[in-house]
């Protein structure tokens, strides 16, 4: 059981919610475990149907990579829209993206709704491609258009210059739909309203064992239990026991972020844009200027996590090669974080047997795609809907479990050296 990584957004947590861990034995319809956005998603999609849910944390609410991200919402899958249509084909691809697109919209209203502290909401995200790229974007723009009704609007090198002071890009394109949030809020806020709707909450609540009782699912935990027909495993990138299929099935791969000091002018003079950036590589730069002049600036990815003064080393170092006038800008914080990755880079969402579900798999596109998760397992419970079927398709490979570490890896360094030349374009 543990408090909050030391981050930005722990130090600016503005949502109330004091959530007691459990101390007694319960009897609920669904019992949720995990309390980053792929519980609270599931757990607030049953509540507002009026369904008995409780979700149970082992930690706090978003205390894992959901309270930690870079707080890009943006609607899409892992893979990526090229690979996602190679992989099912591109009536099933389009299919996904309706739904990806939905629930998308989803969660902004219950920003909205529930009035969620977890603004200043700002839309859209430039990304570009790199300098050393051969490859226009407007291809990329066309097909997205054509296939997925997704307007995204190309940007020429020269335009992005009007707005980067960086000689490292080439072209672009404007993705409109994204927006961007205070993630640690966004996650405290669904866990208001799933109280509001009548759920219960527990934090400090590891769930220790799962069994049966006939038909039933028992979760064990330290000072209590729950008896539930419908038990789901939402545990990302730190699930460590419960289910060992889905604990070998899951890469947890880890990625960092830091921000700066308030940076004034300066930051508005390389950075002529108040919404979120980030590059088409594989191991991705993201960032965004906060609004009080701050600039956070998040990227690599690898199997582990090195300690905070290392990982602002690193980071720091990205930001003055891509901005050489902040390279004396002082890093005032840095932390890290793992995201749940499966061998097949989709989501799983689905029953593993009758009444264990698993949603995991979010990926780097987590802060969005965890709320069709939600949606898609209370749309079965509440109303049989079967459309969850789109994601289970995908299963839980084996991917070796934390020896999947090691290859993962290799992998990413290949991608690494690929990008330096020009190569592994990841959109
Ligand atoms: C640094 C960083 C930057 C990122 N940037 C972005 C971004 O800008 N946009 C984006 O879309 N995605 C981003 N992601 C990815 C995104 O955050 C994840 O995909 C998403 O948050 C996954 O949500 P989750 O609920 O599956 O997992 P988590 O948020 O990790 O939640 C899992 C929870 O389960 C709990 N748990 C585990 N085991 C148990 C147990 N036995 N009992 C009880 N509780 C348990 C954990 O304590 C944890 O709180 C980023 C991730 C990181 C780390």
């Amino acid at each position: 059981m543990a408090g909050y990584v030391d981050s930005h957004y722990a130090r600016t947590e503005a949502e109330p919610g004091d959530y007691p861990p459990l101390g007694e034995a319960l009897e609920v319809e669904t019992c949720v475990i995990g309390g980053g956005l792929a519980g609270l998603a599931t757990a607030i999609d049953l509540a507002e149907r009026g369904r008995s849910v409780v979700l149970l944390e082992q930690n706090r609410i978003g205390w894992g990579a959901s309270g930690r991200n870079g707080g890009f919402a943006s609607p899409g899958f892992p893979a990526g829209a090229p690979a996602l249509v190679e992989a099912v084909g591109m009536t099933d691809a389009q299919a996904l993206y309706v739904e990806a697109i939905a629930a998308h919209a989803l969660l902004r209203s219950r920003i909205a709704t529930y009035g969620i502290d977890c603004g200043p909401v700002i839309d859209g995200q430039l990304r570009c491609g790199m300098a050393n790229s051969t490859e226009s974007l407007q291809g990329y723009c066309d097909w997205m258009a054509r296939h997925f009704g997704l307007q995204m609007q190309h940007r020429t090198p020269a335009e992005v210059r009007t707005v980067l002071d960086t000689t490292q890009y080439g072209d672009a394109f404007f993705n409109p739909y994204t927006f961007a949030v205070h993630p640690l809020n966004l996650s405290r806020g669904l866990a208001r309203a799933i109280v509001q709707h009548g759920g219960a909450v527990h934090e400090n609540t590891p769930a220790l064992s799962l069994s049966r009782n006939g038909a039933r699912h028992v979760v064990r935990t330290p000072r209590g239990s729950v008896t539930a027909e419908n038990i789901v495993l939402a545990c990302g990138g730190y699930i460590d026991r419960l289910l060992p299929k889905l604990v070998s099935a899951t890469v947890p791969i880890a990625t960092f972020v830091m921000v700066t000091e308030p940076l004034g002018e300066r930051l508005r003079q390389a950075i002529a844009a108040p919404y979120a950036i980030s590059d088409i590589k594989f191991a991705t730069n993201y960032y965004r200027p906060l609004v009080d002049g701050r600039l956070l600036w998040g990227g690599r990815v690898q199997a582990w996590e090195p300690s905070p003064a290392r990982l602002a080393r690193a980071l720091h170092r990205d930001m003055a090669l891509f901005y050489p006038k902040l390279a004396d800008a002082r890093v005032e914080i840095a932390w890290g974080g793992m995201m749940p990755y499966l061998k097949h880079k989709m989501p799983m969402v689905g029953p593993v047997e009758p009444g264990l579900w698993v949603a995991t798999g979010f990926g780097g596109l987590g802060v969005s795609l965890t709320t069709l998760a939600g949606r898609m397992i209370a749309g079965a419970i509440d109303e049989a809907d079967d459309r969850f079927r789109m994601l289970a398709r995908f299963g839980l490979p084996f991917a070796g479990g934390k020896w999947g570490k090691i290859p993962a890896q290799l992998i990413y360094w290949r991608h690494a050296a690929a990008a330096r030349f020009g190569r592994g374009r990841q959109v």
